[in-house]
């Protein structure tokens, strides 16, 4: 056995010893560390099977090689600067590194180095290497996960801290810190390294009732003789009510045991299970307000029906508790007919299969609800529960006075039809926009239309023509139903003249109702029937009491009443100028005397007919009397009568009269007067022209005269 003393000098100024001996270098190649010894570039001038198996090469490819191989890149600047200062300078060379092995795999290795002199003098460092990666990252695995569980405690919002068995804290979460600073806990209470067990003691700790009995309990725990509780306890905040879960429980397979505590805000869960509680009581009370009752159809797979829920109004239809109307399904089922029962099945399947709302109507007869069968509706939206099972809920309601009703109204509906379609009277309803939307066979063969032709029109249609008895025009805008449609208000026997689209004129009396919904006025209705014969009948009369009927012009009676009406004008409109003009036969006596008297009427007619051609048809030509007649000149001025005066008179002396075989000379005398508004009455005009004419009588006849 060599001697190791014999070989290893006094070690040099940078503690090297020299490297001889073939023991060293046995001890070097068995050594169970890697050990190799590197000169001062950084050469391996020696590396052991150990070293060689660490890095995973062969000697051959490190001998000679610089050391740095076994380092990163970056790192290897800075590690030969640290290898020749250690060589050069003795300075500290141990520790652990990174360092990477043939496969790139990283490895962390503890070294330590000695300098040691070759035989050539030249220093060298042996430096022998351990492979520590395992336990390193053994101890990084155990770092991360503390600092992992210590991250995930923070994260938490529950409030956690952790005791040991004596009851002192040892770690508390960032919420368990918050929530002790927000509520008045602060760390000298019940932070880390005091006791929780003391702070639970005092009084109000966390909680006015049951904090003593929570301290009790943990220490139990705390003595190993609870493995674990909970308790829910109030903690109310200025800013509104607030419920805490403590959870406390005792780690397993954990030496030294630890006990966890953690306090988790439940005032949501309260809160919610509160309202939902309330709402249940809401719903209760909503489902036996409700009118006729809600119910939940249970249809198992096997095609079974259950009901699970009836409320109360159950037994207002059926005369049974919800619970008897639960637990008998077929007890219902036995009130309807047997032709209800299976539309009632059939539907049920149907809306089941199709996931449709159910939706049926059913005749009933419960005895013990009273007399009489009732008309139930029954509405329910189905869900889908499970493979083949469904739930039905909705509502059952008592639809029989809406039946009666609807059966009621059907009838009515169909004898106003009756009566609509059979009526004489023409029926037309207008929308408020005065579109006609309907019209009864009558009123379509009064007005000659085909209903396809009325519907849509309105009375601004440019195909409808109406006018006034008077023969002035019937202004769309005032049509009776359009009239109603504006105001609201009925508007009653108007007599309208139509004329239709073949010609002809007929006389309508129209009788429109403006029509309401919900306070809305929505359309009119129009009625109307035929009056021409009446009204043909009246102009018929009207004429024979207004005409001369030898002449066929105004009699006296009419004319004097159209001169008052332009009397009344002028008196309104002083401004315009109307005038009478009074016409006499000359020495008509004479004719009657020469020719005879229907001579006489021959030559009354001819000069009628001279009046007609030389004046407007606004002009009204009058006999008022014998041989005597007037005109009544509306908007005319003096001189522009004057000279219509003496056209007339020209024309009646030229065109002597021829009855039978003998030609008759006529010469008439004219005067005319302005009719004034300052005249006390109509009749001084006519008065005037009188006398203008007699005037002319008097200068010898045939002539013309102004007063
Ligand atoms: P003067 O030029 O002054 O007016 O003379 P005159 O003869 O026309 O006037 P007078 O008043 O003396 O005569 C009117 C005559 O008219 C008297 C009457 O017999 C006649 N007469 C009145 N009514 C009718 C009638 O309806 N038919 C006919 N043929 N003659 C009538
Ligand atoms: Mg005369
Ligand atoms: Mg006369």
């Amino acid at each position: 056995m060599p001697n190791p003393d014999q070989d290893l000098q006094a070690p040099c100024a940078a503690g090297a010893f020299p490297l001889t001996g073939a023991w060293l270098d046995a001890l070097i190649q068995h050594a169970p560390v890697g050990i190799a010894v590197i000169d001062l570039s950084g050469k391996y001038l020696s590396v052991n099977p150990a070293y060689c198996e660490l890095y995973g090469y062969r000697a051959a490819e490190m001998l000679g090689n610089s050391f740095l191989m076994v380092f990163a890149p970056e790192q290897r600047e800075p590690v030969l600067q640290r290898h020749q200062r250690f060589l050069s300078k003795g300075s500290e060379l141990k520790g652990e590194w990174d360092v990477v092995n043939r496969d790139g795999k990283l490895l962390r290795v503890l070294s330590e180095s000695v300098a040691v002199r070759g035989a050539d003098g030249q220093m060298s460092r042996l430096v022998y290497v351990l492979d520590i990666t395992a336990r390193s990252r053994a101890e990084h695995a155990k770092e991360e996960s503390r600092r992992q569980v210590l991250s995930v405690m923070d994260a938490l919002t529950a409030h956690i801290c952790v005791l040991d068995e004596q009851g002192v804290i040892i770690k508390v979460n960032r919420a368990w810190r918050e929530f002790a600073a927000a509520n008045g806990g602060s760390a000298e209470l019940c932070g880390e390294g005091k006791n929780y067990l003391d702070f639970c003691r005092q009084p109000l700790a966390f909680a006015d009732a049951g904090a003593l009995e929570f301290a009790d309990k943990l220490t139990e725990v705390l003595a190993g003789r609870l493995q674990s509780f909970q308790v829910e306890y109030p903690c109310h905040s200025v800013q509104g009510p607030r419920w805490f879960l403590a959870r406390v429980s005792r780690t397993q397979d954990v030496e030294p045991p630890r006990i966890v505590v953690a306090h988790d805000s439940v005032t949501e869960l309260k809160l919610v299970q509160e309202a939902l509680r309330r709402q249940e009581a809401e719903l209760r009370d909503l489902a036996a307000s409700v009118p006729g009752a809600l119910f939940r159809l249970l249809v198992r797979p096997s095609g079974k029906i259950e009901f699970v829920y009836f409320s109360p109004g159950v037994r207002d239809l059926f005369g049974l508790s919800p619970e008897k109307a639960c637990g008998d399904g077929r007890a219902l089922l036995r009130c309807m007919a047997r032709e209800y029962r299976e539309a009632c099945e059939a539907s049920l399947r149907r809306a089941v299969a199709s996931g449709q709302a159910w939706e049926q109507e059913v005749e009933v007869w419960v005895p013990e609800a009273g007399a009489g069968p009732k008309c139930l509706q029954i509405k329910a939206t189905p869900k889908l529960t499970g493979p083949g099972e469904c739930v039905l809920t909705g509502v059952l309601t008592d639809v029989s006075a809406r039946k009666q009703a609807e059966t009621a109204l059907k009838a009515s509906t169909e004898s106003f039809r009756i009566f609509f379609e059979t009526m004489p009277q023409g029926v037309v309803y207008h929308a408020a926009s005065g579109q006609i939307t309907a019209a009864n066979p009558a009123a379509c063969a009064l007005l000659r239309l085909s209903l396809d032709q009325m519907l849509g029109k309105t009375p601004f249609d440019p195909g409808w023509r109406a006018i006034r008895e008077d023969g002035s025009d019937f202004p769309a805008e005032q049509h009776p139903a359009m009239e109603a449609l504006r105001t609201g208000q009925p508007v009653r026997q108007v007599v309208m003249g139509l004329c239709l689209p073949e010609g002809s004129l007929i006389w309508l009396q129209v009788n429109a109702t403006p029509l309401f919904k919900q306070g809305l006025l929505t359309e009119a209705y129009t009625s109307f029937e035929d009056i021409t014969e009446l009204i043909r009948t009246r102009q018929e009369l009207h004429r024979q009491a207004s005409t001369d009927h030898l002449t066929g012009a105004a009699n006296r009676r009419h004319f004097m009443e159209r001169l008052q009406a332009e009397y009344g004008r002028i008196q309104r409109r002083p401004e315009l100028c109307s005038c009478v003009v009074t016409l006499d036969l000359d020495h008509f006596k004479k004719i009657n005397d020469g020719f005879g008297h229907a001579a006489g009427d021959a030559v009354l007619r001819h000069v009628t007919l001279l009046m007609r051609l030389g004046t407007r048809p606004l002009d009204v030509v009058g006999r008022l009397g014998g041989e005597e007649f007037a005109l009544l000149l509306p908007d005319t001025s003096c001189e522009d009568a004057q000279v219509l005066a003496e056209r007339l008179r020209l024309r009646i002396e030229q065109n002597p009269v021829q009855y039978r075989q003998t030609i008759i000379p006529v010469t008439v005398s004219i005067g005319i007067s302005a009719i004034l508004s300052s005249d006390a009455n109509a009749e001084l005009a006519l008065s005037r022209s009188d006398q203008a004419m007699y005037a002319i009588k008097e200068h010898g006849r045939n002539g013309v005269s102004i007063a």
